[in-house]
């Protein structure tokens, strides 16, 4: 562990009269966040309107290779990212957390860069030829969570620049130095006022929405807030991409094997302690295997370590926040004054320090209770036991959202035939939440519209234009 080199890496970003953002899992000072006024925003969309002129005018090429550049410098301070990250958000650096989170960074800036975007024929008949083109938009506004705040940082970055774009980026309040400090890294690879970070709160991301010179915004957040947004950017007719909650639903068949999927169910589910949009927040069971699962996952849950980030043994953490841990523990309550059974956990030591709730299941809960129906965004998952496949699909899709979905079975076909009646952006099959910068993610009805990743990805943050002739 570099805490050496972080605290270096801080000191270039911090600014020492700044808000103090503290640890989640211990309550130690982590470092001082700037604040953006108003007019240092208008001033960074000045510049960053400006630089957009040169940026665009360089071939894709040339773009392409300053990003691997700044991939190259994140390698380069892979440790530094993660150390911090780990005690800002709380994530350990080990598991599928902070080294993860940094590593998918340079991984997601590659792909951008490197995947081919040309003009495509639409028509070239001895009625005319017409192509379509992809152009740059101009300054793209990005708005991220505190879950991820990193990696979902690059998946707003690299497709925005790699289309001759420039971002101006308003970091979470919870998480701001763990994207002011990738920001400076970046930024020792890509010209001046191409990538400008606005540390601030959500009146900042507000402001941002208005601006009259920003083309299109990128939001990563909750559905409330996206609602917000899609308001405020209407009367400039923002482009948007809206990347927001969900309540995973995994659909398991009586076919599969307990033992043999419940690692996967696991981390499925409780991926940087189940605070991840598309992570699987409510498991539907058949009865003939009910038992069989609920003991395979509380066998897995109960030999992973939760605690400080820091410490290499662990892979879970604390909550990110005090507002996040009351949602959790608020509706793990609801469930237990239902009826509903734990299997492990449910047991928070309210006098610890750091925002911690124990890793738990639930058992044998009622398909309408607030565990079901809400996103809980933590440690935390229902396990709802069914005997028709049909009602538990109907469950399945019952919500208003539907970002991710995975259905788990050993028998490829039903599986195929299951998934395609779901209702989600993406549904996995035997596994959740596998995401790939080459293949498009997004979401369905209320968990928001538009695609990350891949060449669709490049295209979202695009004016497409026809020449024809
Ligand atoms: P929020 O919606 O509360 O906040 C997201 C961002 O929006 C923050 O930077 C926030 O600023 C900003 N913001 C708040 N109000 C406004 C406003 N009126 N106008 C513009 N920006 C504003 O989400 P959380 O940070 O709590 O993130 C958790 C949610 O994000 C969950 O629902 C989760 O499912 C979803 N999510 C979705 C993902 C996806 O890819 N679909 C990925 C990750 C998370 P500030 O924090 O400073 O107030």
């Amino acid at each position: 562990m570099d805490t050496q080199t972080a605290s270096t890496l801080l000191e270039q970003i911090q600014s020492p009269q700044g808000r103090e953002i503290l640890d989640p899992a211990t309550g130690e000072l982590v470092g001082r966040t700037p604040q953006t006024s108003p007019a240092e925003l208008n001033d960074a969309v000045a510049r960053a309107h400006t630089a957009q002129t040169t940026w665009a005018a360089q071939s894709h090429d040339q773009r392409s290779q300053t990003l691997h550049a700044a991939a190259d410098a994140i390698e380069a301070h892979a440790e530094e990212l993660a150390v911090l990250l780990s005690r800002e958000q709380g994530k350990p650096l080990n598991g599928p957390n902070a080294r993860f989170e940094v590593g998918a960074c340079a991984a997601w800036l590659r792909t951008a860069a490197s995947i081919p975007v040309e003009p495509e024929v639409l028509l070239d008949d001895e009625t005319g030829h017409a192509e379509l083109h992809y152009r740059p938009l101009g300054v793209v506004g990005a708005i991220g969570p505190w879950n991820w705040p990193m990696m979902i940082s690059i998946w707003q970055i690299a497709p925005s620049l790699r289309m001759g774009n420039t971002v101006v980026i308003k970091p979470s309040e919870y998480t701001p130095l763990s994207v002011l400090a990738l920001v400076h890294v970046l930024n020792t690879a890509l010209p001046a006022d191409v990538l400008i970070a606005v540390p601030g709160d959500g009146s900042l991301g507000k402001a941002l929405t208005e601006h009259p010179d920003i083309a299109k915004i990128m939001f990563t957040g909750s559905v409330t807030t996206g609602k917000a947004i899609i308001k405020t950017a209407a009367d400039t007719m923002k482009r948007m991409t809206m990347e927001l909650g969900g309540n995973d639903a995994g659909i398991v068949l009586d076919d599969a094997d307990p033992k043999a999927i419940a690692e996967d169910l696991f981390w499925g589910a409780f991926i940087n302690t189940g605070q991840t949009c598309a992570a699987l927040k409510r498991l539907y069971v058949p009865d003939s295997i009910y038992d069989e699962v609920c003991q395979a996952l509380t066998e897995v849950a109960a030999k992973m370590p939760m605690g400080i980030g820091l410490e290499e043994h662990n892979v879970l953490g604390p909550l990110q926040n005090a507002k996040q841990r009351e949602i959790v523990a608020r509706l793990v309550d609801a469930a237990t004054d239902s009826g509903a059974r734990v299997l492990i956990g449910a047991d928070p030591d309210d006098a610890a320090p750091g925002f911690f709730y124990p890793t738990t299941l639930v058992a044998d809960i009622d398909p309408q209770n607030p565990l079901v129906t809400e996103e809980q965004f933590g440690p935390a998952l229902p396990i709802i036991r069914y005997t028709s496949l049909d009602q538990a699909i109907a469950w399945a899709n019952g919500l208003e959202v539907g970002l991710g979905s995975s259905v788990w079975s050993s028998d490829p076909k039903r599986a195929a035939e299951v998934a395609a009646r779901m209702e989600a952006g993406t549904t996995w099959i035997n596994k959740h939440g596998a995401i790939d910068p080459r293949v498009p993610f997004g979401g369905a009805k209320q968990s928001g519209f538009g695609l990350e990743f891949g060449l669709q990805g490049l295209k979202e943050v695009a004016q497409p234009h026809v020449i024809s002739s």
